[in-house]
């Protein structure tokens, strides 16, 4: 293949462009049947209280077996979802799962999900929330919103007042991967945000005294200042785990304390530690 050159060159560029195409067309009818199928299932990674080792509830992470394409990335299919118009049925799909796993829990664990920018364009986005955890008997204080930083370039009026009638029903909002977006800490300022989650980014490659301890730091005081507490992700080993401790109390989680893990494998790990609630009282099927 050491001459391939103009004509032949053209040809192979057009190959890959189709066969680029094809595998977005194969993935976006995968998705839409995936989505009816119910093939998408809720994963979870522990979040914990870095100075006690408490395990203080989960994040919900979507995952996708899919039976044409095998494992794909969330980081693949969310976007695709997004555009193709189907993120919230998606999502709301997800959150169904993921309330009547956590209704199996200790109550005083937590679940944080990630909600794309896309479903807070919709107006009727916090009402729909409310409606769901009504639906489904989940209790609103045991729900954790996660939303990153480029949902702020919308109208901040909008996502302020979705923030707040979330807020006055108990949910709790979070700024998820802080730092890699272009925020300004004004915005910051004028939004109710419960709590600041440091991008990965950041802590996974914490080392003492570098550059990004010196940011991890600045975070942690501008959330001590603004009174919201920190959530560390990507911890990764205990030499960053131990780097954290020294910089103050916070939520941490991360590939030390555990990869994240199919609800039956949670439900294992917290009947083990006594976590598990209601299982006698609940038959297999849906109580609510
Ligand atoms: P995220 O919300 O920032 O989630 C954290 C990601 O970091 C997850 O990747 C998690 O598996 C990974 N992670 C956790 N601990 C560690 C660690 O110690 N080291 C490293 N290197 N990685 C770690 P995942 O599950 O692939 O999700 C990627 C992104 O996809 C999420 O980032 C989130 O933005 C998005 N996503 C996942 N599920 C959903 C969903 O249901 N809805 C929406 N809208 N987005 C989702
Ligand atoms: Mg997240
Ligand atoms: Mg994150
Ligand atoms: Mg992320």
């Amino acid at each position: 293949h050491a001459k391939r050159q103009g004509k032949n060159r053209y040809y192979w560029f057009e190959e890959t462009m189709e066969n680029e195409l094809r595998f977005r067309n194969q993935l976006e009818r995968g998705i839409r049947i995936g989505v009816e199928k119910g093939e998408f299932v809720p994963h979870y990674e522990q979040q914990v209280d870095i100075a006690t080792g408490r395990l203080m509830g989960f994040e919900m992470l979507a995952r996708w077996n899919s039976p044409k394409l095998g494992m794909i990335s969330p980081e693949i299919f969310i976007p695709i979802a997004e555009d193709i118009g189907v993120i919230a049925e998606l999502s709301e799909g997800l959150m169904r799962q993921a309330f009547r796993d956590a209704k199996e829990w200790d109550p005083s664990l937590t679940i944080s999900v990630n909600i794309s920018p896309v479903q807070l364009r919709d107006p009727w986005f916090s009402q729909k929330i409310l409606k769901l955890l009504q639906e489904c008997n989940f209790p609103a204080q045991r729900l954790d919103i996660e939303i990153t930083e480029s949902c702020l370039h919308d109208n901040v009026g909008v996502v302020r007042s979705m923030i707040t009638s979330l807020k006055n029903q108990g949910v709790k909002i979070s700024l998820d991967d802080f730092g890699t977006g272009y925020s300004s800490l004004s915005q910051l300022r004028s939004l109710p945000f419960d709590r600041i989650k440091i991008d990965r980014s950041f802590v996974s490659e914490l080392k003492d005294e570098d550059a990004n301890s010196k940011i991890v730091s600045a975070i942690i005081s501008l959330g001590a200042g603004l009174e919201m507490p920190i959530t560390a992700e990507g911890i990764e080993d205990a030499t960053i785990l131990e780097t954290l401790q020294q910089m103050g109390e916070m939520k941490g989680q991360g590939y030390l304390y555990g990869r994240p893990e199919s609800a039956s494998d949670v439900r294992k790990r917290l009947e083990k530690e006594g976590l598990l609630v209601g299982i006698e009282d609940k038959p297999g099927t849906d109580p609510a």
